[in-house]
Order: structure tokens, then C-alpha cells, then sequence
């Protein structure tokens, strides 16, 4: 049964603008943050709290944070350890962000630490965030690049562990995007055995065209959060090695023709994205978007 309404998590401020080559000052990217928010998006992965030398794109943003007056709109950012979450706190975050991956191997050349380790800085981190509502991110839960296929029971206990730990809802990343319909849907359906459908957001890429189709395999198991970043930035096709987000436009004109509500309103994600993407120097990584001209 698909669900009548779904929350569009929108990660192009953070997500998408770490993989473009291009880094953008933080006035813009308030800015972006702000018409997403006018579009009727209402929560909007703002930046990370990671260090400035590794993530330059992501410099300033508690800057980004301070520029902003939106208070009706959950604004997660993204930190990696105690030192990020105590900066991310300082600057008035209430919605964070925490990730890891269903392969050791990927944790050890993205994170520098084992899964285990990854989980350990987890338990230490998360009962700092009290009062905020965390968000677990859990890369490679279809394949990885290093381990090839990842098993639904491995993505499954590593959800409930997360959740046990005290992340409120769990984003499922098909980091490679190589995952199709029926192993999306036969992921989703082994973590909903564990945690409750309600907790479960999907993070799924575009890198081989199969976004939409698992999308829409996984609503009709009744999850009702979906991720996308706007003109799909990190999908840039000029960038090695991008991260290939699902475009927001793309999804919103999906649901809309299937008469799934959102709140969020198709010209405007399509402004916001012409926005950015005139400051990045390419086109819209967006289907829907160059459609519409
Ligand atoms: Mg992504």
C-alpha cells in the first residue's frame, strides 16, 4: 500500500554540495537552504560539522546556521565525532546527523575505523545530542564498492543497533546505486522487521538511472521518508567519482503524478536548483528539470 503523504528530506546543501568541485561560500548556501525552505521543503540537511581541511565544502557552517531564520524547519547537520557534535551543538543545532556503513571495509577507507569502532563513537556521542533528534545514516546498504553485495540481515541488525542507540530514524543509502527494484524492496522489507517502518528514510543514488524504480518499490512497503538533493547536486557529471543523489525534482514529479502529497512545490525546487547549479558553472543533474526548460 503506498503511503498518501511522504517527507522529502532534501540533503543538496550538504550531501550534494560536498561532492561538487566547486566549494560555495556560506551566504549562498543559506541562500539555497532558504529557497528550499520557501519551496516547502521542511527539513533540510544545512552543512556539516566535519574538519575543514578534509570537507573544505562545508567550512563555515556555523556561519550557514547563524544565517538563517527559519525556525519551523528541522535543519540536521552532519558530524563525525564528539568534537564535531559539540561544534554542531554550539551553534544551535537541534537535528543531527551521524553515519556509517554495512561494510567494514568501506568504514575503514571512508571513516578510517572498523564498523565496530564506528559504533563505539556512536555510543559515546549520541547521549551528547540529548534534546536533539538524530539521524543515522547507513552507507552501502545495498552493495559496497569493496564487498560487493550487502546482506538485508547485516543492513537489518546494524538499523536496529542504531536505533537501540538512540538515532531516531535511519536513512538507507545505495551509496553505488547499483541496486534494482526487488533487492531495494527485499533490504527494506528485512530492516522493517527490526525497526518500525515510520523510522526508515530511503537514500538512494541515480548513478545507473534505478533511483526512481527502487523509490517506489520501497513506498509500497509504506516508508514515507524519502532523501533527494535538488538539481541533484553530487551527481555532477563533470565530478569523478560523484555521489549521483537522487534529483529532488525528479522524485517530486513522481509523487505528484501519483497524487502522493509532499507540501513542496515543483517550480520552486526547480528555481532553487537553477540557483545553485548557475553557481556551480553546470546544468541541472535533474531529468525533470531540463524538461521543463
Ligand atoms: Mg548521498
Amino acid at each position: 500500500m503506498l503511503p498518501s503523504h511522504i517527507t522529502l528530506v532534501e540533503v543538496g546543501p550538504r550531501d550534494g554540495l560536498q561532492n561538487e568541485p566547486v566549494i560555495v561560500p556560506p551566504a549562498i548556501r543559506a541562500r539555497l537552504i532558504t529557497l528550499l525552505a520557501e519551496a516547502g521543503l521542511t527539513m533540510i540537511e544545512a552543512g556539516a560539522f566535519v574538519r575543514p581541511d578534509l570537507v573544505p565544502a562545508m567550512a563555515a557552517t556555523a556561519q550557514v546556521l547563524a544565517t538563517l531564520a527559519l525556525p519551523q524547519i528541522r535543519l540536521p547537520v552532519l558530524v563525525a565525532n564528539r568534537r564535531g557534535l559539540a561544534d554542531a551543538l554550539a551553534a544551535g543545532a537541534r537535528d543531527i546527523a551521524v553515519f556509517t556503513a554495512a561494510s567494514d571495509s568501506f568504514c575503514k577507507r571512508n571513516m578510517g575505523c572498523s564498523l565496530e569502532q564506528s559504533l563505539s563513537r556512536f555510543a559515546e556521542m549520541i547521549p551528547l545530542a540529548q534534546g536533539c533528534r538524530v539521524r543515522g545514516y547507513i552507507s552501502c546498504a545495498l552493495a559496497c564498492p569493496f564487498d560487493g553485495p550487502t546482506p538485508p540481515a547485516r543492513v537489518a541488525e546494524l538499523a536496529a543497533t542504531l536505533t537501540a542507540l538512540g538515532c531516531h530514524e535511519i536513512s538507507l543509502g545505495d551509496t553505488m546505486g547499483t541496486g534494482t527494484p526487488v533487492a531495494a524492496r527485499a533490504m527494506v522489507a528485512a530492516v522493517a522487521e527490526r525497526v518500525p517502518i515510520g523510522q526508515l528514510a530511503l537514500h538512494f543514488h541515480d548513478s545507473y538511472g534505478q533511483a526512481l524504480a527502487n523509490i517506489l518499490a520501497c513506498l509500497e512497503l509504506g516508508v514515507a521518508v524519502v532523501d533527494a538533493s535538488v538539481a541533484g547536486l553530487g551527481g555532477c557529471p563533470f565530478a569523478p567519482g560523484a555521489g549521483g543523489n537522487v534529483a529532488t525534482e525528479d522524485v517530486l514529479f513522481m509523487l505528484d503524478g501519483m497524487g502522493i502529497t509532499t507540501g513542496v512545490r515543483l517550480d520552486k525546487v526547480v528555481a532553487a536548483g537553477r540557483f545553485i547549479t548557475d553557481h556551480l558553472g553546470h546544468p541541472p543533474v535533474s531529468k525533470v528539470s531540463r524538461a521543463l526548460g
